[in-house]
């Protein structure tokens, strides 16, 4: 059999070679413990620092203002339940939007049920949030806006910026969930306004567990876990040395090859577009055209139901994805498909499709071969797929 065409790099990537090799000494002869006082500990604590440094460089922050954390769910988890809790007095209202990703939508609705209230701004049918809908969101008791700069199911990127500059005019805390952007887009924190931002390390190529926050240093929120005082008393725990370094490592790699990275995936993905209109009829993009992540195409086919269709690429040694990852499983059609106004049986029938710096324009072909035939065998036997109905009108 042919060898496994990956093309679900938005769930997770593999970790890059030179990152691994970065990474390996720190789990045997440098496995000291950062917070002690020894040689071996100091050094351990000297390269978590170059980590710190090398990475704020990268997003035009101050070395500290990088707080170290287990992932993307930590940092969206620490944003708003740290804000709501450190700035209680001053109010107890929230924004976010509809699109968001599981980590923001259920850390708000933990809130909400803590006596907190919740505005979710909507999207437009691309994805777009539209940052006059964030401003008159905003009341005197709002102490948080968190919006995600690109979408983890239709790539759509948010106009950060633009929303950065309400919030700091109103002065509410701005957080940014950049996960599926770092490593992707070039991201600097003082041009984007943003007080708080997550990253995690799986999405550009590094470690599974490991991420950060980037916390201003007039912001003030508080801990998510208490402990032995490690990061100013602001995340506590040991800190996984060897993680961190594949991290930082990982982001300088994102950074070099960027640019190059971003026009190759991205004609890869247009090209897969083009063949899928020419070669299969009623085949939707979902998203915004325009404003959109390079290695993103999410489509949606009538008369399909998503899960088979996985299912079918995934005998051929085709890796993509239905929703998200974490709603795989689930009957609920994608929350994200849905807000875009896509009803729920097209929502059921849509691919996710993201490129990565493996991906080769054979795995494009590759899956041109197979793809077109799986669509024509579930249609036929689709209830829902309209040439199969007695008006045989097509859709
Ligand atoms: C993957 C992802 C997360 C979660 O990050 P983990 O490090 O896997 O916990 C959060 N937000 C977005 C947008 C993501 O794509």
């Amino acid at each position: 059999m042919a060898r496994a065409v990956y093309l679900d790099h938005a769930s997770t990537t593999p970790a890059d070679p030179e990152v691994i090799a970065a990474m390996l000494p720190w789990y045997t002869e440098g496995f000291g413990n950062p917070s002690t006082v020894y040689s071996l500990g100091l050094t351990a604590a000297d390269v978590v620092q170059k980590s710190r440094e090398s990475i704020a460089q990268t997003i035009g922050a101050q070395p500290d203002e990088i707080y170290f954390t287990s992932g993307g769910t930590e940092s969206d988890n620490w944003a708003i339940l740290g804000t709501a809790d450190a700035q209680q007095k001053k109010g107890r209202h929230l924004i976010t939007s509809v699109i968001e990703h599981h980590a923001v939508l259920e850390s708000m609705e933990f809130l909400e049920k803590h006596g907190y209230e919740v505005t979710k701004v909507p999207v437009d049918s691309g994805g777009l949030v539209d940052p006059e809908d964030v401003r008159k969101a905003i009341r005197p008791d709002t102490v948080l806006v968190s919006i995600m700069h690109a979408n983890n199911e239709v790539g759509t990127i948010e106009p950060i910026a633009e929303i950065g500059k309400i919030t700091r005019e109103a002065g509410v805390l701005f957080h940014v969930d950049a996960v599926q952007t770092a490593g992707k887009l070039p991201l600097d924190v003082t041009e984007l306004g943003v007080d708080m931002l997550s990253m995690s390390a799986h999405k550009f190529y590094g470690p599974k567990g490991v991420g950060l926050m980037y916390l201003r240093k007039r912001a003030r929120i508080s801990p998510l876990l208490h402990g032995g005082g490690q990061e100013k008393g602001q995340r506590a725990g040991t800190h996984n040395v060897p993680g961190i370094v594949g991290m930082a490592k990982a982001l300088e790699l994102a950074k070099d090859r960027m640019n190059e990275d971003a026009l190759r995936e991205g004609a890869l993905r247009d090209r897969l577009w083009t063949a899928l209109q020419e070669n299969i009829e009623a085949v939707h993009l979902n998203g915004d055209p325009v404003h959109r992540l390079p290695n993103n195409l999410n489509v949606r086919l009538d008369g399909i139901e998503g899960e088979s269709m996985i299912l079918m690429l995934d005998m051929q040694g085709i890796c993509v994805s239905s929703g998200s990852a974490c709603t795989t499983g689930s009957l609920e059609p994608s929350h994200v498909l849905r807000a875009l106004g896509i009803p729920a049986e097209h929502a059921h029938g849509s691919l996710r499709v993201t490129l990565g710096r493996a991906t080769t324009a054979e795995d494009i072909d590759r899956f041109m071969e197979v793809f077109p035939p799986i669509v024509a065998r579930l249609r036929e036997m689709s209830p829902i797929w309209c040439a199969n109905c007695p008006c045989k009108k097509g859709n």
